[in-house]
């Protein structure tokens, strides 16, 4: 089996304790990982503190630099990394080659970044006073990751945390962690400074002590909003900020006017790739009836051609979920909605052999708009339906949930759109199109699907923070310190 090692204080090592990843393509254990205790976390944490404060004085510009040299490493190492991916996670290599070469371009954004990230002056209502504003970096990052798409989902922390001067310890999914694990090498090879960035695995235990210990100032977590519960406790004892991207139950509209042909292929993008297990799935489409029947048609038959099979093959389309564990729940909600009256238009059937597949599943849930899959995030390949006859009932439907990550509107009219973009209770609306990201572009939601904005500018001052400077310009010595001016 492979073996492979935590990244801490610039070294790599083995752990006391370790655990099998399964490749979920054919359920057997394929390498060894290292899981972090306590104390290994702990050791993290402190060199991440003992990195900081060189780090956050080396210029900006120096930063920058060093996240140009990452960014080419991650480039040249995409086929690689991809692989991992792909074996440790089930992510077909289709997806994982396009996302982890675009992932270089997230480094790029923030590298550019780091030297623009700049404080202010203020026009200060006292004569005597000069008083200025420096944007500082907020100290050790406690960055935590879910297995889908973990390169992805660390660039988004540790590009705008880098950049800004912070330090980071990066938690991988005790679930795939394998390319995070990998990735650490590229840290390394880029020459960070020790402690810099530091990588390790491991379960709740590690990611307790991480978002507790009192040296953390920022905790940057994407998961699901249970553990975010637990995430926010944690944070009470060290009271560092978070940020938190959840998951999502995102409408996918289509009104009677869209075209349908072009609405259907970015539905089906939007629920079956990457098997669904995407935070910003359009998993549940809201169809204005007079077109349910052709819609529903089109989607039908693009779902039934999908290619299942092997992750590693360039020509599959939807390959096994990450684990047994989420194959099941997801199985578990299916049957729960089919009891509660939904009808099943393709799909829903527990497949036989090895491998932790589903296959793309619709289910009409018109008749049953409170159905558990309707209102839970599934993370997976299905698909619920549910019909509107109004654009104020599709606004309705749309913001009857919990989550408010991402949205979907296809239509032809510009004045509908611009009132579905102003009435959408969500961080996200795609127009006429589905699933686009950028590393320019904001990204997250409120509600269940959290707080705070990854990607874009903000995201980089998200790791700062103000220290407002006094400086007091007169030669004459204070007077009466009893007046305040
Ligand atoms: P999860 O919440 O179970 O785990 C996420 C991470 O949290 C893992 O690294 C895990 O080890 C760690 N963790 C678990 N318990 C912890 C604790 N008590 N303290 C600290 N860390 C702990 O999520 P998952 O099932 O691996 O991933 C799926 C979820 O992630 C879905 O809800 C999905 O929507 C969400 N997600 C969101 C985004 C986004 O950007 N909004 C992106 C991808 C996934």
């Amino acid at each position: 089996m492979d073996r492979f090692q935590h990244y801490i204080d610039g070294r790599f090592e083995d752990a006391a304790q370790g655990f099998d990843s399964i490749d979920p393509a054919t359920g057997t254990p394929w390498a060894r990982m290292p899981a972090a205790s306590a104390e290994d976390v702990g050791r993290a944490v402190v060199a991440a503190d003992r990195a900081f404060g060189t780090w956050a004085a080396t210029t900006a510009t120096a930063r920058g630099k060093l996240l140009y040299r990452l960014a080419d490493l991650v480039q040249e190492a995409a086929p690689r990394l991809a692989a991992l991916e792909t074996r440790d996670t089930g992510k077909i290599i289709r997806e994982t080659s396009a996302q982890i070469a675009y992932v270089a371009e997230y480094y790029r954004y923030y590298a550019g970044l780091a030297d623009k990230i700049e404080g202010a002056h203020l026009p200060i209502d006292k004569p005597d006073m000069e008083v200025w504003l420096r944007r500082e970096p907020v100290g050790v990052v406690a960055a935590i990751v879910p297995w889908n798409s973990q390169l992805f989902l660390s660039a988004v922390k540790l590009g705008p945390a880098l950049a800004a001067g912070c330090t980071v310890v990066l938690k991988a999914s005790e679930d795939g962690p394998a390319p995070l694990l990998e990735f650490a090498r590229l840290v390394d090879q880029a020459g960070f400074p020790a402690g810099v960035v530091n990588i390790l695995t491991g379960g709740p235990e590690a990611g307790v002590a991480l978002t507790t210990h009192p040296k953390v100032a920022h905790i940057a977590f994407t998961g699901g909003p249970e553990t975010a519960r637990h995430i926010v406790r944690a944070s009470a004892e060290n009271l560092a900020k978070t940020s938190l991207e959840l998951g999502g139950k995102s409408p996918f509209i289509v009104f009677d006017d869209a075209d349908l042909d072009s609405a259907a292929n970015a539905q089906v993008a939007g629920i079956f790739a990457a098997t669904g297990q995407s935070c910003v799935a359009g998993s549940r489409l809201l169809v204005q009836r007079s077109v349910k029947d052709a819609f529903l048609a089109r989607l039908k038959a693009k779902a039934e051609a999908v290619a299942i099979g092997a992750p590693d093959a360039m020509e599959t389309e939807v390959g096994p979920l990450c684990t047994a564990r989420q194959r099941d729940r997801l199985h578990g909600l299916v049957t729960e909605t089919l009891a509660a009256g939904a009808k099943l238009v393709t799909g829903g059937q527990m497949p036989q052999g090895a491998g932790f597949y589903y296959p793309p599943t619709i289910l009409d849930c018109s008749d049953v708009p409170d159905a558990p899959s309707v209102r839970q995030e599934l993370f997976g390949p299905v698909l619920s339906v549910v019909t509107f006859d109004t654009e104020a009932e599709a606004l309705q439907l749309a913001n009857d949930t919990a989550y408010g990550l991402a949205s979907g509107v296809f239509t032809r009219s510009l004045t509908r759109a611009h009132r579905m973009i102003r009435g959408i209770r969500a961080g996200i609306v795609w127009v006429n199109t589905y699933r686009a990201v950028s590393p320019i572009a904001p990204f997250g939601g409120h509600g269940l699907s959290g707080h705070g904005r990854e990607g874009g500018l903000a995201a980089a001052l998200d790791y700062t923070t103000v220290k407002t400077v006094w400086l007091r310009t007169s030669d004459d010595p204070i007077p009466d310190p009893f007046v305040m001016r």
